[in-house]
């Protein structure tokens, strides 16, 4: 029996239980933690356990946005309409293809109850709308855009309704102080006060079975192997797998190369554990792409392929530009700007890098560049004529961005930069959180949410889906496991 196996041990063979419990959640990001609650609350007994030395996981580091909607009470504080259709309708066009429909349907009818009970678990949000393209809204601000519901393209599926949702933090710094700390401090908060009970630096490294069923798992805490008995069920939230390279050389090899967005213990161990006992996955090759320049800046640029060509809208969301640029240009892109631009971006307090190249002259810019003559005076001046006339008729930039650009230009060459990635594929999950198994039936004791399955965002992204179906089917996961 290797630990660094993941082939279930038979429970026959295990001598000794360490602990009991009713419920073992593997995993104290906020999937597992929001299992955690309801799984107590149902009357279960329930142990977490985490690799990592404290509670938190990539939730914690999080920007905190979580995707809700339908009309909820910061929606309307904010004078936000918005209803469970067009919200429907806006997810299943942004998160394919192939979106989990039944869901997508479970989450948009449930958002509502879902926003009320994070502010009963103690979350706080703030009733103030940000309207400005960012990664983040600053502390203050508890609604903003985060999907690109009010782009060209999405907004003719749905009204545009700003639904990502974050919690209060004062004193924001992204990664460190974030609204995903404060939305885990309150869910753990929670947690304990339910009962739950908690054990850090224990790595689960198998799942235990009798007959087809997951009754425990075995775990590893500083470097003692030791079994944990789970009398109803076990729920896998131990995140995705970005830091897992064979893994991604497996599944998503365009992601290679890129930095974690994340923590190391996203290492795909759950997904494997549950692969191990049988459980089908989906969405693999999918994941979440930040594209590395600010959101600010990308919307007054022009966004080029390595031919000098545009290839998207430059005020989409930042996610699905990212996709774009990863998936189908490989990363070679370019961003050209003026210096209204960077002045505009700088004042707003965003960032904009030094650029790779600085002229008045486009010719001599395609010289520097590579690409081919003429070809970069004819994206600038084709640009500039539309929006002169306030228009963008082959990618329908808002014309809140559009404007000629006034030479010098600054380049930006990003071809090879690093982008931000965490995956988004994993264990198939039915919407009530049971891992299913290649026939689509529930391997039985067997849950799990958040990035260890494929949810909300099943390929396409937008910020709050992870938060937001990581709690949501997270509740889902420790209820169906407390039976
Ligand atoms: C900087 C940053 C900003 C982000 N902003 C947003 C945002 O605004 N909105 C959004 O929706 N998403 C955002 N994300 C993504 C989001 O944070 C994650 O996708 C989400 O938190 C995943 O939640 P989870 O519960 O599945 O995993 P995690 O929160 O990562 O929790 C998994 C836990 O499992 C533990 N674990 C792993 N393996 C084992 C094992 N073998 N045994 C025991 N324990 C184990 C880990 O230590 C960890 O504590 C952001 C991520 C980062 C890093």
């Amino acid at each position: 029996m290797s630990a660094a196996g993941t082939t279930p041990v038979r429970a026959s063979q295990v001598r000794s239980w360490a602990a009991e419990s009713d419920v073992l959640v593997v995993g104290n990001g906020c999937a597992g933690a929001s299992a955690s609650i309801e799984a107590a609350r149902a009357g279960a007994d329930v142990l977490v356990v985490d690799a990592a030395g404290g509670w938190g996981g990539a939730s914690a580091m999080a920007g905190g946005s979580l995707y809700l909607g339908g009309g909820t009470p910061l929606q309307k504080a904010c004078g936000v309409a918005d209803s469970q259709e067009a919200m429907y309708a806006f997810l299943k066009a942004a998160t394919g293809p192939d979106p989990d429909e039944a869901k997508l349907a479970l989450y948009c009818e449930g958002s509502l109850e879902h926003y009320d009970w994070l502010v009963a678990c103690g979350v706080p949000f703030t009733p103030r709308l940000w309207n400005e393209p960012s990664w983040e809204a600053p502390s203050g601000y508890g609604l903003m855009y985060t999907g690109g519901e009010n782009t060209h393209f999405f907004a003719g599926i749905a009204p545009p309704a700003p639904r990502g949702h974050i919690p209060h933090m004062e004193g924001k710094r992204p990664g460190e102080r974030s609204a995903g700390w404060m939305l885990m401090k309150h869910l753990v908060a929670t947690a304990e006060r339910a009962g739950v009970r908690t054990r850090y630096d224990t790595r689960t490294a198998r799942l235990v079975v009798d007959d087809g069923r997951v009754v425990g798992a075995e775990v590893v805490s500083f470097g003692e192997r030791s079994f944990l008995r789970a009398r109803q069920g076990v729920v896998l939230a131990t995140g995705g797998f970005a830091a897992n390279r064979a893994m991604l050389a497996q599944h998503a090899p365009r992601v290679l190369g890129n930095f974690l967005i994340g923590t190391d213990h996203d290492d795909g161990r759950g997904i494997r554990m549950g692969q191990a006992a049988g459980a089908a996955v989906r969405h693999m090759e999918a994941a979440q792409t930040s594209f590395p320049a600010d959101p600010a800046l990308l919307c007054r640029a022009l966004l080029l392929d390595a031919h000098g060509r545009r290839f998207i809208t430059e005020d989409a969301y930042p996610g699905q530009v990212g996709q774009a640029a990863l998936f189908r240009q490989d990363r070679q892109v370019f961003l050209l700007y003026d210096e209204a631009a960077a002045e505009e971006v700088r004042h707003a307090g965003g960032y904009v890098a030094e650029a790779t190249w600085v002229s008045d002259d486009l010719a001599e810019l395609e010289e520097a560049m590579g690409i081919a003559p003429g070809v970069l005076a004819g994206t600038v001046e084709t640009y500039d004529t539309h929006a002169r006339q306030g228009r963008d008729p082959l990618f329908h930039k808002s014309a809140r961005w559009l404007r000629p650009l006034t030479p010098p230009y600054g380049v930006l060459d990003l071809r090879g930069a690093m982008f931000g990635v965490f995956t988004l594929g994993g264990l198939h999950t039915s919407a009530r959180g049971e891992v299913l198994n290649l026939e689509g039936e529930p391997i039985p004791g067997l849950f799990a949410a958040g990035r260890t399955t494929s949810g909300i965002p099943a390929w396409g992204y937008c910020s709050g889906t992870s938060l937001g179906d990581a709690t949501f089917f997270g509740r889902r996961a420790g209820r169906s496991a407390a039976g």
